[in-house]
């Protein structure tokens, strides 16, 4: 089995009816890019800074541009999507200045955190910046509520610019701006929002827990935690068609982007972009090339014929019997 995932690295992807997919890397480490790069990702879909935090504390601007400049280098010609901090909620540091939440899940996470501490924020942009001249960066904004969110945080990124520039310090000049649709708000205004941004990436893990009101890690109400849910598909399929309609780039980067059971769902609502634990991209591949996009558009088509996420659910494990 292992040699015969060998043979996938050095592949296109492209399922059996010839549609083009394309997979990225979901990395919390420079580490991990070695792993990308054998497996022939096409890039760094989402790279969760706040791993940076959490490993080395309250870093400085210098520590985090060495940092990402060494992510963007491994990453050779390849496109980095860095996503700054998603702290707070279940992310949580020693050495973050933050408050007591009864919720902490709903409460200052995110850009929220962010927003409010905003030289914090800062300084991660002119980090993120800084390391843009040494190759394709991207950068996305976890947990956008709002538009009004999303242009506050752009004025803060606008700031970061103009502090580098009146310092004479490089960075390159039109890096594609996006968020992640993880909360059902954005999710369902998601035709507003995609004219504002360059793309979208769609946080699964917790559009689903936000959406069913099920907690991601908690076992007792695991049993809910349904991605084939008609409420799920319902938003997986309004954020997909919004992007479309704008011209824009839209990626799935939660987990179901790489469980072989979730993928030909995906694939037939529309979604070509797939970003993953590097670990499963060779898997990811060796399905799609099995898969035809005409009969995962079909299977989609049944499944927006459900009422409950129990049928919904047996019809993806009947379609996955039949590819074998
Ligand atoms: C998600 O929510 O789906 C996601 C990719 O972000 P994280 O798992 O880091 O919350
Ligand atoms: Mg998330």
């Amino acid at each position: 089995y292992i040699t015969s995932l060998e043979n996938l690295r050095d592949t296109e992807v492209r399922t059996a009816d010839g549609v083009d997919v394309y997979l990225y890397s979901n990395v919390e480490l420079n580490d991990e890019i070695h792993l990308s790069n054998l497996n022939n990702a096409s890039g760094v879909g989402l790279y969760r800074t706040e791993y940076i935090y959490l490993q080395h504390g309250d870093v400085s601007e210098e520590q985090q541009f060495q940092i990402l400049k060494e992510a963007v280098e491994l990453n050779g010609g390849k496109p980095t999507t860095i996503r700054t901090f998603d702290l707070g909620g279940e992310k949580l540091s020693e050495e973050m200045p933050h408050p007591k939440e009864q919720n902490p899940v709903m409460g200052l996470r995110a850009v929220r955190y962010s927003l409010r501490f905003r030289e914090f924020f800062i300084r991660q942009l002119r980090a993120i910046l800084r390391a843009s001249v040494y190759g394709e960066i991207k950068i996305m904004f976890p947990m956008i509520s709002g538009l009004h969110e999303y242009r506050k945080v752009r004025e803060v990124y606008e700031s970061a610019k103009k502090s580098l520039r009146a310092e004479g310090v490089p960075f390159a000049e039109n890096i594609k701006l996006g968020i992640m649709v993880e909360l059902p708000s954005i999710a369902i205004i998601s035709g507003l929002i995609a004219r504002e941004v360059d793309f979208m990436s769609v946080g699964t893990n917790d559009l689903i827990q936000y959406t069913l009101g099920i907690d991601r890690n908690n076992e007792y109400v695991a049993y809910l935690y349904k991605p084939a849910h008609p409420a799920i598909l319902t938003l997986l399929n309004t954020i997909i068609t919004a992007a479309r309609k704008e011209g824009i780039d839209c990626s799935v980067c939660g987990e179901i982007a790489g469980e072989p059971r979730y993928i030909p769902i995906l694939l037939g609502l529309g979604y070509r972009q797939l970003s993953m634990s590097p670990a499963h991209i060779l898997r990811a591949k060796k399905l799609i090339k099995q898969l035809k996009a005409h009969d995962c558009e079909h299977l989609v088509a049944d499944l927006m014929k459900c009422d409950t996420s129990i049928l919904a659910e047996e019809k993806v494990t009947s379609f996955v019997e039949r590819q074998g």
